[in-house]
């Protein structure tokens, strides 16, 4: 049955990717591994699975869902073992069923091998499909066992070395933990889209997509992994180089927009220091002449904290986010106004009532949610509404692992900021430049802006470069 809330559009923002996590070392492995994931949850919730090893052999236990609903004592417990890594999926590529969950785990003449990947690769279609002819059986639709196969045939006698010739043959977004039964590998593409952070527990080294997940298991943060860097961790040991030819990095920046949590420290810059950033340069490029403040929350929070603080008006929550919808598979037959997003957020008549308000998002992708905000903002009393989005309009799909509409899905590839003015029924729209938004981050080049700009780091699959050539050939 599809979820009503789907249907009516809630949720009208880039889905958010995947998390990985791994430590090494560490007597209760599965029980950190378990926590750690608890903090990537905003990563991912269609699935999560952890892998321990005990010395000898990986034990793997993974589930549709949440980490809570999924790992109880009783099967946390059928994790042995002082090594484990565990991923946390939003499926970017593959379905999403149990079949592509991961840690994917193989056994091959090298051993048993498991991954946790965050990322996307761009050429797994044409890998796959020669891996196939050569034989290969795939269990999955995930491009996260393309590279698994590929370490399995690899020539190179040890793990370690078949992992690098594996990947040495995709390209894309890719931060990878890798476990055997004695060593940890942590892996960051030659671009380093997507984040991995290194932290130490007691002595033991950890690796997770974010920081946030250190404080929360008490680790120690030690550096970040390097885009083309391969760690290999032995007990207390770590073995560090960087095998992959070198290449521009480019971060994607959309992690500082809407990705990652404000509390982490993400690439050396605390997040939501970043976003009150892009408020702050929001509101120097496009001031309103209203008289308070409203974020949506949770996503427009900061920048709107920054906006505020820029112009000097009055920041407050004039919209109120339950924190509890769960899945709401009912939906009243007698029509409730607006009831899909009412479900999420509901409007603060008395903040808002008779006000000229400032309405503060970190994107608009349909816009589908934007227009019900702004009705039912004005239908609570609000005199005017000045819509304000805390980075440039989103014009391209991402294919570096982030889970996004396709182009023609995305109400800025095809319109201009009046037309969605317009769409949206907002007395005023800006959106951040590109030129603020570097600013905001702090660095001029360094980054994926590609869903802002159209300019692609990394060559993508041909037959989604047709799908775009036709796309742009009938605007024009
Ligand atoms: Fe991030 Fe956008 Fe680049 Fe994808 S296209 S990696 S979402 S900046």
């Amino acid at each position: 049955m599809k979820n009503p809330l789907e249907i009516i559009g809630t949720d009208d923002h880039f889905h958010d990717e995947c998390g990985v996590f791994g430590i090494h070392s560490h007597p209760e492995a599965a029980n950190i591994v378990y926590l750690g994931l608890h903090a990537l949850q905003h990563r991912g919730q269609e699935s999560a699975g952890i892998a321990t090893s005990d010395g000898e052999r990986l034990h793997v236990e993974i589930g549709m869902g949440q980490v809570g609903e999924i790992f109880k004592p009783e099967r946390l417990a059928c994790l042995p073992g002082t090594i484990g890594i565990g991923h946390v999926r939003y499926s970017t590529a593959g379905s999403s069923d149990l079949k592509n969950a991961q840690p994917m785990r193989v056994r091959c003449h090298k051993g048993e091998i498991a991954v946790a990947h965050n990322g996307n690769l761009v050429n797994a279609d044409r890998l796959r499909t020669n891996l196939e002819s050569d034989g290969s059986i795939f269990t999955s639709s995930s491009d996260t066992e393309v590279i698994l196969h590929l370490i399995a045939r690899s020539h190179q006698k040890r793990i370690e070395d078949a992992v690098v010739d594996a990947l040495m043959q995709v390209k894309g977004a890719y931060s990878l933990v890798f476990l055997t039964k004695d060593i940890m590998i942590g892996v960051r593409d030659p671009m380093g889209f997507r984040p991995l952070s290194l932290g130490r527990l007691d002595g033991a080294y950890v690796l997770t997509s974010e920081t946030t997940a250190l404080d929360l298991v008490g680790a120690t943060f030690e550096r970040d992994i390097e885009p083309g860097e391969i760690v290999i961790v032995r007990g207390q040991e770590i073995e560090s180089f960087h095998p992959f030819p070198a290449a521009a990095p480019h971060a994607c920046i959309f992690e500082y927009v809407y990705f990652a949590r404000p509390d982490s420290l993400l690439w050396g810059r605390n997040v939501s220091r970043v976003r009150k950033s892009l408020g702050m340069e929001l509101a120097r490029e496009a001031p309103a002449d209203a008289d308070i403040v409203i974020p949506i929350p949770d996503s427009g929070i900061y920048a709107a904290m920054g906006f505020a603080a820029q112009s000097g008006l009055p920041y407050d929550h004039g919209l109120v986010r339950s924190h509890y919808i769960g899945r709401t598979f009912i939906e009243p037959s007698q029509s409730i106004r607006h009831f899909g997003v009412r479900l999420k957020l509901n409007p603060v008549r008395e903040v808002l009532k008779g006000k000229r308000v400032v309405l503060v998002d970190d994107s608009i992708v349909r816009g589908t949610t934007s227009r019900k905000l702004v009705t039912m903002v004005k239908e609570a009393g609000a005199r005017e509404v000045h819509m304000r989005i805390s980075c440039p309009p989103t014009i391209g799909p991402c294919y570096y692992g982030v889970d996004t509409p396709v182009r023609a899905e995305l109400i800025a590839s095809s319109h201009t900021v009046e037309e969605i003015r317009e769409h949206i029924r907002a007395d005023s729209l800006a959106y951040l430049s590109l030129a603020g938004m570097l600013r905001a981050v702090g660095e001029e080049n360094g980054f994926c802006t590609a869903c802002y700009t159209s300019k692609y780091p990394l060559e993508f699959p041909r037959e989604r470069a047709q799908q775009l050539a036709l796309f742009e050939k009938s605007r024009a």
